[in-house]
Formats: structure tokens, C-alpha cells, sequence
């Protein structure tokens, strides 16, 4: 296995939180506030049941999980070791079943071209050196109707101020270091690398976080966290 697209710095910030990655408490809170969230808006586009799923970039599993609690078929990629044995032994625990593989999203859309449903890449994209290469990796992935699901930061004043400054510095909701400035992507950056990978963009919704209430909503402002759902058209 040769993986290129990768930076081991960001690999490296979650192999040493791993452990802690379903402790609902820990840095990894903010996903798990998130993920009933994310798994609704996944499950009313795509009905995971009986669904065959690929989760780009899982780490400890816990959107791969879900799916499949949910009735779907996932296989879950990462390459990070110790998040994929956390996402093994916390999907063992449960009784649940999920292929969990270290392998580059590039070589495994090589593999199992069109192999599935629908395809996730949840807050991934924007600790890869070259986000548009595992775009049109996702697209490969899906058979034709197939549906695809990116969550990132936009990049503008406004998401350096609450996803950095907020998130890592005033509220400490995140270790600092997490997220990089310049590796966030605005919604239409996102758009123009599906379309060059082939897909249609169907719906693009914020992901906002109230501190004083400090409940997550989905909603029309995209301003700092958003979802962006795709399809890849039938030939
Ligand atoms: N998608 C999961 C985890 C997000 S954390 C969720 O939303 O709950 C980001 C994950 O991306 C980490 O597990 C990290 O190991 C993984 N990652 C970073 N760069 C990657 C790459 N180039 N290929 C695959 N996974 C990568």
C-alpha cells in the first residue's frame, strides 16, 4: 500500500486521542453531538437500510457505526491504525458488523469501483493534502444514482473565528492544532471538485453550534460547518 495523499501530522493527532473516541466527553464530542444529526440527514436521502455504504476517513467509527445500527452494509476506510482498532473493538462490543480497512480511498475506488449505494466523508476532506483526488475517489466508489455525502469548514473570517479561535481556544470544545486555517474549503470549491469528479450537486446545509444553548442544528447557514449531498448520475 502506497498512500500519497495523506499528511502523517494529521493521521498522528488522531491515532493519539483514539483511545477516547466514544467517550462522549472527551475531544471527540463535538462528533458524537453531531452524529444523530449527520445520520438523520444521511438516512432520509439514501434509507440505510439494506444499503451498501463505504465511510471515507471513519476514524473510531463512529458514522459507520450508526449506518449500520441503522440496517446498512458499511465498510469503513481510514489510516490511522489505532482509530480503525477502536472503530473494531467498539462495533465487536456492540454486536454490530462492519468491515473496517486501512487502505487509501484512491486505491480501494480502484478495487471496488461502483461497488456501492452511497458513499461518506464526514469532516475528512479538510485534513487531506489533495481533497479533490478523494472526491473523484468517492465518485468512482458509487455505482451510477449513487449518492454521496461530504462534511467540512468553510473558509472565511467568520469559521476562523468559531471553528479555531471558538472551538480550540475560547471554549477548548477541541484540542488546539486540530483544524488548519488554510485547509478548510468554501461550499463552492466543494461543488466545482464534484462536478469536475462527474456529480451533481443536490443540497448544500449548515451545521451550526449555539454556545449558550450549546445545541447543534441543521440549517440555511453555511457559514462555518456544512453537509454538501451529491449524486452521480446514471450514464
Ligand atoms: N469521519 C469520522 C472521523 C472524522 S476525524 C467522523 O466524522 O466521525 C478525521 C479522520 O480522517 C481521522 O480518523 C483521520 O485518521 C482520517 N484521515 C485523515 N487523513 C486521511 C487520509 N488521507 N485518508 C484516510 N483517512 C484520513
Amino acid at each position: 500500500m502506497t498512500a500519497t495523499n495523506v499528511d502523517p501530522n494529521e493521521i498522528a493527532k488522531f491515532e493519539e486521542l483514539a483511545e477516547r473516541w466514544w467517550d462522549p466527553n472527551s475531544e471527540f464530542r463535538p462528533l458524537h453531538e453531531i452524529n444523530p444529526l449527520r445520520l438523520n440527514y444521511i438516512d432520509e436521502r439514501v434509507n440505510l437500510p439494506e444499503k451498501k455504504i463505504i465511510d471515507i476517513g471513519c476514524g473510531g467509527g463512529l458514522v459507520s457505526e450508526g449506518m449500520a445500527r441503522r440496517g446498512a452494509t458499511v465498510t469503513g476506510i481510514d489510516l490511522g491504525e489505532a482509530p480503525l482498532a477502536v472503530a473494531r473493538l467498539h462495533a465487536e462490543k456492540e454486536g454490530i458488523d462492519v468491515e473496517y480497512l486501512k487502505i487509501p480511498a484512491e486505491q480501494i475506488a480502484e478495487e471496488r469501483e461502483g461497488q456501492y449505494d452511497a458513499v461518506t466523508c464526514l469532516e475528512m476532506l479538510e485534513h487531506v493534502p489533495d481533497p479533490a483526488s478523494i472526491i473523484a475517489a468517492c465518485a468512482r466508489l458509487v455505482k451510477p444514482g449513487g449518492q454521496i455525502f461530504f462534511s467540512t469548514i468553510n473558509r472565511n473570517p467568520k469559521a476562523f473565528l468559531f471553528a479555531i479561535v471558538g472551538a480550540e481556544y475560547v471554549l477548548r470544545l477541541l484540542p488546539r492544532g486540530t483544524h488548519e486555517y488554510k485547509k478548510f474549503i468554501r461550499p463552492s470549491e466543494l461543488a466545482a471538485w464534484c462536478r469536475d469528479a462527474g456529480l451533481q450537486v443536490r443540497d448544500t446545509t449548515g451545521m451550526t453550534y449555539n454556545p449558550l444553548t450549546e445545541v447543534y442544528r441543521l440549517g440555511r447557514d453555511v457559514d462555518v460547518n456544512y453537509l454538501m449531498y451529491a449524486v452521480k448520475p446514471h450514464a
